[in-house]
Formats: C-alpha cells, sequence, structure tokens
C-alpha cells in the first residue's frame, strides 16, 4: 500500500512545478513543526493492562491554532497522521479559516471495546496530550471511530486537568455537551455545497445516480442529503460488504439497518457484492467515505463513474489521478470537498471561546457561502492553469500558507 505521505508530497510537487513559489517556503512546508507519539496504557474491563501507541501531528499554524480530527483505527501510524495533518493545514487555507492543520490518532481496533474501555482510552489519549493542545494552540476533532462521545470525555478530561471547562480544546462535541449545531453533518452537508456549485461545470445532469463507499459519519450523512435532494443513491459499502439497487435505496431503510446489524450487508432492498465492488459500479458521481488509497494503479481503470467527489482524505493515488484526467474525469479533491466538517468545527470553537450558541439555519448559511466561494475560486483557477480540481486547490491552499508564513 501507498504510503500517503509520501503521496501528499508527490501531490505537492505536482501542484508547484505549475506555478512558482519561494523555494525556502517549499523546503519549509514538507516537514511538520512537531511530531509527538506517547504510550496509553488502558485498564480493560477483564482486569489486564493494554497499552495503546497515541499521536499527535501538528503541521503548520502560520493561520491560526493546529485544527484535525483524532482517528482511532488498526492501521494508523504516524506516516498516516502526518500526511492527514499535511492535508488540513491545506485544507483551512482551501476555505479561508483561521485554523491551521494538525491531527492525531491511536493504533487500535476500538470495534469490539466496551464504552467504559472506549472512555479510558479517550481520556487517556488526553491526559497525554494535555500539555500540547489548547483552544488557541491545538484543537482536535472527530474522525475514523471517534465520536460526539469520545470528543466530551476528552473535553471533559482537558477541563480536569487545566481548568479550562469552556470546550474550545476540542470540536464535534455532542450539542449539550458545547457542540454546535450543523456538526454531525457538515462534512457530507459542505461537500454537497460543493457538488452543486461545481454540477454543470462537471457535466453532471440535474438528477445523477450516487455510490458512495463508506457508510460513517461522512458516507450516511451524504446518502440522505444528496437523496433528499433527489438524486439516486444506488450503491453504498462499509467495511464488511456493499449494497447494490439500481433502482435506488431506500437510504433512511439503510441507515436503520446498519445501526441494528452494524453493517449494510443483507440489506432487503439491495443485492448484497463484496465491498470493494461499489467502486466500480456505473453512475454519475462516486462519494469514496471510507479510507486513503482506495483508488490506485491497479483498480482504477475498473472505475465507470463519470465524476468523483472525495469525502474520504486521501481516497486517489497520485498515479490514479493522472489515469482518471486523463480518462476526462474530474475529481473533486478531498481539501475541498470534505472542508465542511473543519469549517463548522471551528464555529463550534468561535461559539465555545466567545459563549455563544448559532442556529442550524446560521450555520449552514455561513457554511454555504464559504463552500460555494471556494469551489467556483478553485474551479476557475484549474481553468487559468489548464489543470485538475487538485492541483488547483492545492495552489490556493499553497499560496494563502506562503502569505502567511512570510
Ligand atoms: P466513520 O468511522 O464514521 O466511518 C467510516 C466508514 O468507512 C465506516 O462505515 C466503515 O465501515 C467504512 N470503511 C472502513 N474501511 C472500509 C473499506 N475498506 N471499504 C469500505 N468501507 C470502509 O468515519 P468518518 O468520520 O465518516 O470518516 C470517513 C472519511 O471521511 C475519512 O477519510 C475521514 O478522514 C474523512 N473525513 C471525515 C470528517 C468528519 O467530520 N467525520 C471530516 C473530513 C473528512
Amino acid at each position: 500500500m501507498n504510503n500517503p505521505f509520501e503521496n501528499a508530497l508527490a501531490q505537492l510537487e505536482r501542484a508547484t512545478s505549475l506555478v512558482s513559489f519561494d523555494p525556502d517556503f517549499l523546503r519549509v512546508i514538507r516537514h511538520p513543526n512537531r511530531q509527538v507519539r506517547v504510550s496509553i496504557p488502558v485498564k480493560m474491563d477483564d482486569g489486564r493492562l493494554e497499552v495503546f501507541e497515541g499521536y499527535r501531528v501538528q503541521f503548520n499554524n502560520a493561520r491560526g491554532p493546529y485544527k484535525g480530527g483524532i482517528r482511532f483505527h488498526q492501521d494508523t501510524d504516524i506516516e498516516e497522521v502526518k500526511a492527514l495533518a499535511f492535508w488540513m493545514a491545506l485544507k483551512t487555507a482551501v476555505v479561508n479559516i483561521p485554523m491551521g492543520g494538525g491531527k492525531g490518532g491511536v493504533t487500535v481496533d476500538p470495534k469490539p471495546f466496551t464504552d467504559g474501555e472506549k472512555e479510558r482510552l479517550s481520556r487517556g489519549w488526553m491526559r497525554a496530550m494535555a500539555e500540547v493542545v489548547g483552544p488557541q494552540q491545538d484543537v482536535p476533532a472527530p474522525d475514523v471511530n471517534t465520536t460526539p462521545q469520545i470528543m466530551a470525555w476528552m473535553a471533559d478530561e482537558y477541563g480536569k486537568i487545566t481548568g479550562d471547562t469552556s470546550g474550545a480544546v476540542i470540536t464535534g462535541k455532542p450539542l449539550d455537551a458545547g457542540g454546535s449545531e450543523g456538526r454531525g453533518t457538515a462534512t457530507a452537508q459542505g461537500g454537497f455545497y460543493v457538488f452543486e456549485s461545481l454540477r454543470e461545470r462537471l457535466g453532471l445532469p440535474e438528477q445523477c445516480t450516487v455510490v458512495i463507499q463508506g457508510f460513517g459519519n461522512a458516507g450516511q450523512f451524504a446518502a440522505k442529503i444528496w437523496s433528499d435532494a433527489g438524486h439516486k443513491v444506488i450503491a453504498v459499502s462499509d467495511s464488511r460488504a456493499a449494497v447494490v439497487n439500481p433502482e435506488g435505496l431506500d437510504v433512511a431503510a439503510l441507515i436503520d439497518h446498519k445501526a441494528s446489524t452494524r453493517s449494510v450487508r443483507d440489506f432487503a432492498g439491495a443485492e448484497t457484492i463484496e465491498s470493494i465492488d461499489v467502486l466500480y459500479q456505473e453512475c454519475d458521481l462516486l462519494i469514496p467515505a471510507a479510507l486513503e488509497n482506495q483508488i490506485h494503479e491497479g483498480n482504477v481503470e475498473k472505475i465507470q463513474a463519470k465524476v468523483l467527489l472525495e469525502l474520504a482524505n486521501g481516497p486517489t493515488t497520485p498515479e490514479a489521478d493522472d489515469a482518471l484526467f486523463g480518462r476526462g474525469i474530474p475529481v473533486v479533491p478531498d481539501i475541498l470537498a470534505n472542508a465542511g466538517g473543519v469549517t463548522v468545527s471551528t464555529f463550534e470553537w468561535e461559539q465555545n471561546v466567545k459563549g455563544e450558541s448559532w442556529s442550524e439555519q446560521d450555520v449552514f448559511e455561513k457554511l454555504k457561502v464559504i463552500m460555494d466561494r471556494e469551489a467556483v475560486a478553485i474551479a476557475d483557477r484549474a481553468k487559468e492553469l489548464d489543470t485538475d480540481l487538485r492541483r488547483a486547490a492545492f495552489v490556493v491552499a499553497l499560496e494563502r500558507l506562503q502569505e502567511a508564513m512570510k
């Protein structure tokens, strides 16, 4: 499997060959400011003590406090977290919010954990990281396998250690623990605004057939938002299986099925197929919403979508990007498409810092203005540079970062 940080650097090189940047800036921006690795001992329910490795990579804070989620996954390692932190630094610049880029993680499969075990792991991560995070320093958020409840445990632990109970140290909290209206759906909602702004330019019809890989926070809300808007979601997957129905899936029933059985497998209204095969379905729009490196040299030829919109971070390798570009298949890149999550996270942070509480309507209106504006700016830049949307998004983000670092 490709090293995601090497992929990120390859993307950087491709973009910086189009527009000239200060060589000193380019030397610095390839390196994270700080990488923290910690051991987190956790007492399991059966009395055993297990020790997990945890990470926080603080990539760049020239534009504001480090910002980025925490991932709990068995394949997570420092290279993955470094790549995700780098993409965060670019993403906050793409949407022009006053934040830098960071990311965290733990190498762990939390699926078999009880709530008590998850709570002790989450509090342990925060205890180990309390001196490097903070509302004006570094503000984490949820990512794969981390939930609003986990954010609440971490915020509570930070409050116990430092006395700062504003909640502004972490975003994605439940509403009654200082969370923001709209944060749960923000990643998918932001992606949808980008899609709507660019739909015609991307050559897509008014009603699209949609395929989604991954059925967690990003994927489930995407399925709901696109189908509520009249598009037809014809296939989705999770790590265990995929389900397909060319006539359209009943998304609400599928969400219930996933909640009760913990998988999309054997959903009554569809055919169950291998998880990976979801990527190869013929459709207008393919939304990767799972993990990195899903579309690569070895399978890109099987893609039959007209357009890709990346809600996941890093789902397409640079080689696959080239192949798709060559076939005229546009890819709306992660650092634009999924930036709604960090944007509403920043709204949450702002509300906590100011002691305010904004309505859902307010949150979505502000989000839409940002996503529409930056989507159009990046599409225009791509046209001007005669390049793809990813390179254009990198150029826009790097120009803003360079300006801030000067
Ligand atoms: P999640 O844990 O809620 O869901 C992940 C989903 O992916 C699950 O349904 C899981 O079964 C599925 N999955 C895992 N491996 C898979 C595989 N090999 N094939 C198919 N499905 C697989 O996580 P999430 O928060 O929805 O994050 C998904 C992606 O979106 C990640 O790349 C994450 O970095 C990105 N993202 C999330 C947010 C956010 O706000 N949650 C913001 C920006 C980007």
